[in-house]
């Protein structure tokens, strides 16, 4: 079943079409990857999403409808999602900055209500801490950390929220080689432990290596969608890629 369904959805910026009829599904526990050259319209795609700008079209989280709905609504479903730059609360320790998203009693209830089951959000903080291993600097001040390690605190606040869907927008920026295997494969068990995962990236070996399913922009259209090794070969991505190049 499809946790993320997304049918058709356009974006203008005054006269600049930033999206034109968009479709792409997240099965449960599925890890999508959305890629395409600079200015393709992925952070848009993701603002559509969640509600940061205006669409048409037609968005679903778990069959219910999100159209129209402002973003906190958005997320209290389960729509989690980080940003390009990972804002922190610098005065705040990483396990403070994870338990802010994750202790909202409403928020809690209502997702409670979608599971059919009592969730506990300390219990999400702790194991978000734990799928970025992330463990070791729980009482660091997040000024004290590195670019690479807020970028993995950005994405363990977003599981905090125990979404069903995070969309990712360039976890990978700022981090080495080996720092970016090492959250590809955390990525991959966060996906493989049930929660959806929509993963924006110009690192094309971590996208590659990771994704069940890649879609490709270019000028806010879909040129491509399919497994990894099926777009890896596709004409008209070489084409966009090597043309942006
Ligand atoms: P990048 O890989 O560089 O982050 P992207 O694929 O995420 O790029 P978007 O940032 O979504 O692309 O931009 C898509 C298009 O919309 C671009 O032409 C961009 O200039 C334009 N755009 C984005 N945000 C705005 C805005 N707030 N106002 C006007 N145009 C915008």
């Amino acid at each position: 079943m499809n946790v993320l369904s997304v049918q058709s959805v356009s974006v203008s910026y005054g006269g600049v079409h930033a999206l034109s009829e968009v479709s792409l599904d997240v099965e449960q526990g599925q890890l999508v990857g959305l890629i395409g050259p600079n200015g393709a319209g992925k952070t848009t795609f993701v603002d559509a999403v969640t509600g940061l700008v205006t669409a048409r079209g037609r968005m679903k989280l778990d069959g219910q409808d999100l159209t129209g709905l402002p973003p906190h609504a958005r997320a209290r479903r389960g729509l989690a999602r980080t940003f390009q730059s990972s804002e922190l609360f610098e005065d705040l320790t990483v396990a403070e900055n994870l338990q802010i998203t994750a202790d909202r009693p409403s928020w809690w209830r209502a997702l409670g209500e979608t599971l059919g089951r009592r969730v506990s959000p300390n219990s999400a903080a702790a194991q978000a801490l734990s799928a970025l291993g992330l463990e070791d600097l729980a009482h660091a001040s997040a000024h004290q950390l590195s670019q690479g390690q807020r970028k993995l605190v950005g994405v363990a606040r977003a599981l905090a929220a125990g979404p069903r869907v995070v969309c990712l927008d360039e976890p990978a920026a700022g981090l080495d080689t080996a720092e970016s295997a090492e959250l590809g494969r955390r990525l991959r068990a966060i996906a493989d432990d049930g929660t959806s995962l929509l993963l924006i990236d110009h690192d094309m070996s971590l996208v590659m290596g990771i994704c069940d399913h890649v879609v490709v922009l270019e000028f806010g259209k879909v040129i491509a969608s399919g497994p990894p090794a099926q777009v890896r070969t596709d004409p008209a991505v070489i084409t966009a890629y090597l043309g942006a190049s």
